[in-house]
């Protein structure tokens, strides 16, 4: 079974604690009109199939990177980076993000969040601290669970999504999509869903299929999508 590392509410984790896998120096397309650093966190509870980070899932892994050396190269970045993303992996496993975040902003960053929305309840106690925030939208709510091959797993994002729209912090949903994952007509429902909520910023993340083909919305379907969002962005990985 998983070691979930999150404490209990009212335990203080500190920042040391938070594991590492990886550090991105600089990105410019990861915290949108910002110049950040990425900092990838070790753990996570789900296993989707086209997972691009496989080496970060296992939650039982050390770090690579202690905290004080990431300390140490924000110091040495400060005037040069706006601000920080937490990506992953899934960032909220653990506890010592809630310390880590504070931290990152008393240098002068923002904060980012890249997350699945796993843990609801988390999120909401985060919120307060992040600027923009990534939420993976990982399909309808009925494809959810074989995505993630973890039950239960689509209702707490449909929860993190309503907690994040209630908060006004700046932020993108984002899908992954090939049609193996399921059908355009399920995408378009998906895109009702999402706006019909609130979500204003969607990004669709078309990737090729297991068969290597690469899939493609025709100009009309992708027309259909975007005309639901105020900002609809098409990805191709
Ligand atoms: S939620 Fe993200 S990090 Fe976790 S398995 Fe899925 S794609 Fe990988």
């Amino acid at each position: 079974m998983l070691r979930e590392i999150v404490a209990a509410p009212g335990i203080d984790v500190s920042a040391e604690r938070l594991r590492i896998g990886g550090l991105t120096p600089l990105t410019s397309i990861d915290f949108p009109g910002r110049l950040a650093a990425v900092l990838f966190c070790q753990g996570c509870p789900w296993r989707c199939g086209y997972c691009h980070n496989p080496e970060l899932l296992d939650a039982t892994v050390p770090g690579t990177l202690a905290w004080s050396r990431v300390l140490a190269f924000l110091q040495r970045r400060r005037g040069l980076l706006d601000g920080v993303v937490f990506s992953g992996g899934e960032p909220t496993l653990q506890a010592a993000l809630s310390a880590a975040l504070p931290e990152v902003r008393a240098m002068g960053f923002e904060t980012a969040l890249h997350t699945g929305g796993m843990y609801p309840e988390r999120l909401a106690a985060l919120l307060p601290q992040l600027d923009w925030i990534g939420l993976d939208i990982k399909g309808p709510l009925h494809c959810h669970d074989g995505i993630t091959a973890t039950p239960g797993s689509g209702p707490r994002v449909r929860q993190s999504l309503r907690y994040l729209l209630a908060s006004g912090v700046a932020h993108e949903c984002r899908t992954t999509w090939h049609p193996g994952l399921f059908s355009v007509n399920e995408l378009l429902a998906l895109a009702d869903e999402l706006s019909e909520i609130g979500v204003t910023h969607w990004a669709l993340q078309q990737c090729r299929t297991p068969g290597g083909a690469p899939c493609a919305l025709t100009p009309v379907q992708t027309q259909a999508l975007a005309a639901r969002f105020t900002h609809f962005v098409l990805r191709r990985a």
